[in-house]
């Protein structure tokens, strides 16, 4: 496969799934990580049909995900993934299930506690993963382009500043791949609904004909850094999947049949950092 490394990412190939991790987050051992990537693995494991002929196939996959990164993949939990504003957080184990879907809608997960890995899928939506160093806080956010108009990474900011006493500039943010302005290129209904509420930000619309392309990535750098999160903390994978669609799974490029990449990302056990004060 085709090495999507830079600057920012190491592309890793194994036996069965290849993935991406930052090179920033792999300085900090107690925490696993991982945006997979490859055409072949398909991480839907959910079907609002009912029936799923990828589940087993996906099951394999994370099981595969878990070993490589050093997890125990009956420690995972992933968001239900409803396309909304909604973050949650994860403080107690208890009855919590075993790599299911948590309760109540939501596409942004928190969580300070080891061994509680936190899941996201995505095709061409935005992942962003989360991780304050100081007060150990890690979230998974899920951002489609109604999440990007709802403030969702605002929300989770918020909550890991309201919940955790984060401080905005401790806190660093990754961003996985995701489509980029290149590629999204939407109608008048979204682009009025952008313009509207982001338009003062400027250089965020592309007119393109009778089209728009918006850059949600950058619409969501700015309102990161307007809430006080520092310009050197953000980390960007720079890839567009629809750009990189020969290595990537994307809704855009793949159609109805397109394939899920998912976002893990977890501390780990028994580390001098997870004590309470
Ligand atoms: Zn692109």
């Amino acid at each position: 496969m085709r090495n999507l490394s830079n600057k920012n990412i190491i592309h890793i190939e194994k036996d069965g799934i290849s993935y991406i991790q930052f090179r920033k987050l792999l300085e900090y051992d107690y925490i696993a990580h991982g945006y997979t990537v490859g055409l072949d693995n398909n991480m839907r494991t959910t079907t609002s049909k009912g029936k799923n002929v990828n589940y087993e196939n996906g099951m394999h996959k994370f099981h595969l995900l878990c070993n490589y990164l050093g997890i125990d993949f009956n420690d995972c939990y992933k968001a239900s993934l409803n396309h909304t504003d909604n973050v949650c957080v994860v403080d107690t184990r208890d009855n919590l299930p075993m790599f299911e879907v948590l309760p109540d809608k939501n596409d942004g997960i928190l969580t300070n506690i080891s061994n509680i890995n936190l899941i996201t899928t995505s095709s061409d939506c935005i992942t962003f993963f989360l991780f304050d160093k100081e007060k150990n806080v890690i979230a998974n956010v899920h951002s489609g382009w109604r999440g990007t108009y709802n403030g969702i990474l605002i929300n989770a900011l918020k909550k890991m500043h309201e919940y955790f006493g984060c401080n905005y500039r401790d806190i660093m943010i990754f961003i996985c791949p995701a489509i980029r302005d290149c590629h999204f290129e939407v109608n008048f209904d979204v682009f009025d609904l952008f313009s509207q509420k982001y338009g003062y930000m400027g250089n965020i619309i592309t007119k393109n004909e009778d089209k728009w392309n918006i850059d949600t990535i950058l619409i969501n750098k700015i309102l990161a850094s307007d809430l006080g999160i520092r310009e050197d903390n953000i980390y960007d994978s720079q890839l567009c999947t629809v750009c990189n669609s020969d290595v990537i799974n994307s809704l855009r490029a793949h159609g109805k049949d397109f394939n899920l990449n998912a976002g893990i990302i977890g501390i780990k056990g028994k580390t001098k950092c997870l004590k309470k004060n």
